[in-house]
Parts: structure tokens; C-alpha cells; sequence
């Protein structure tokens, strides 16, 4: 399963914006796009153009970014939500809000998604009763993400454990923080949807 393994803060500074991929760091003034609010590379603080293709891609390359795509596979989501019934944008946004990684993460249960994939391929998670551990697993309305018995004794999972009390649940989501699990109560309406994108123009970027 390919992932992207380079240098992250580089993508934040790339997108000129936060996109929260190291977790505790991105709140601290550790934060790399904070010491240096540039694109990264020799020409980083340079004249920038800003075609509309080129912020299109932008757009696009933001949205596979903050939810830890690669292109196919960002494509693939397109290509079926414009299959789908409804706004093609915004069915884009769901299918990528519902990926297992993502749930795991808005639940509060990892402080990135690039930990909480990282659980899930270790098996730390099941739905509905049944251990998976593929990041890319789409929840559906109804389902229990549940953390699995045997992983609650983790040293990490315990400091994240110890964390869930302050973290904020989106409404289509549900925690049981007794239980160690989260249910998905509905699909995410856009307005509960906080990645900072234009879908539109996402969708714009592959119409052409
Ligand atoms: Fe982005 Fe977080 Fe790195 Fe800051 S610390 S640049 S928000 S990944």
C-alpha cells in the first residue's frame, strides 16, 4: 500500500496553509510554516503565478494532502463520486471524510491522520466487531469504530487515550469514551466538514 514518505511540513508550506499532519507539533511553535510562511525550495519566495489552472491544481493538491492520498487513488474518489448521485464536490469530501483513517482521526482516537493510518494498519481498530486495517476502508452510517481490546495497553494508545476528553467530535460522529469507540451517526453534511478547500474547483481541475 503506497504512501508518501517525504518531508510533510515541505507540503504545508507548499499550500501555504496549516494541514495539521504532524499532530501535537502543528500546535506548537515548532511549526515549520510558522518560522518560514514560504514555499519551500530555491525559489519559494519568489513572483508567484496564479493562473487558474494553477490554483486548481492547488486546490486538488491540498485536498490530497490533508487527507493522505496519492494521486490514483484521489482520482479513483473522484471518479466515483461523480458516478454518484448529488453534488460531485461535495461527495468528494464524503467519501474522503469517511475513510476509516479519517474517522479514527475526527474521533479524536489518533492526533493525525498519519498516526491514525498508521493504527489501523497495525490492526489496532474494528468495525463493527471485525478487525480491519485498511486506512482506506469507508465507513458507512451506522458502523461502530471501535478500538480493539487487545490494543488498549499500548503505550501510545494509552497516551492517546488519555487525551480524548479534549478532543472536539463532529456531529455525524459519535463517541462512547467508556467504550473506546465512535459511531457514525449519518453522512458528514458539508457544513460540518472543516477542510479548508474549494471543492469546486477541484472538481473543475479534472473537467478540463
Ligand atoms: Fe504543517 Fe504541522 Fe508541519 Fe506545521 S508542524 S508545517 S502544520 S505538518
Amino acid at each position: 500500500m503506497a504512501r508518501y514518505t517525504g518531508p510533510v511540513c515541505r507540503l504545508c508550506r507548499r499550500e501555504g496553509i496549516k494541514l495539521y499532519l504532524k499532530g501535537d507539533r502543528c500546535f506548537s511553535e515548532k511549526c515549520a510554516i510558522d518560522k518560514r510562511p514560504y514555499a519551500p525550495g530555491q525559489h519559494g519566495q519568489g513572483r508567484k503565478r496564479n493562473s487558474e489552472y494553477g490554483q486548481q491544481l492547488r486546490e486538488k493538491q491540498k485536498a490530497r494532502r490533508y487527507y493522505g492520498v496519492l494521486e490514483g487513488q484521489f482520482e479513483r474518489y473522484y471518479e466515483e463520486a461523480s458516478r454518484r448521485r448529488g453534488v460531485t464536490g461535495e461527495t468528494l469530501l464524503e467519501l474522503l471524510e469517511s475513510r476509516l483513517d479519517n474517522v479514527v482521526y475526527r474521533l479524536g482516537m489518533a492526533a493525525s491522520r498519519k498516526e491514525a493510518r498508521q493504527l489501523v494498519r497495525h490492526g489496532h481498530f474494528s468495525v463493527n466487531g471485525r478487525r480491519v486495517d485498511i486506512p482506506s476502508y469507508l465507513v458507512r452510517e451506522g458502523d461502530v469504530v471501535a478500538l480493539r481490546e487487545k490494543s488498549r495497553e499500548a503505550g501510545r494508545v494509552k497516551e492517546l487515550i488519555e487525551l480524548l476528553s479534549s478532543r472536539t467530535i463532529p456531529a455525524w460522529l459519535q463517541l462512547d469514551a467508556e467504550n473506546l469507540s465512535g459511531t457514525v451517526l449519518r453522512k458528514p453534511a458539508r457544513e460540518e466538514i472543516d477542510t479548508p478547500v474549494e471543492e469546486q474547483m477541484i472538481i473543475e481541475h479534472y473537467s478540463r
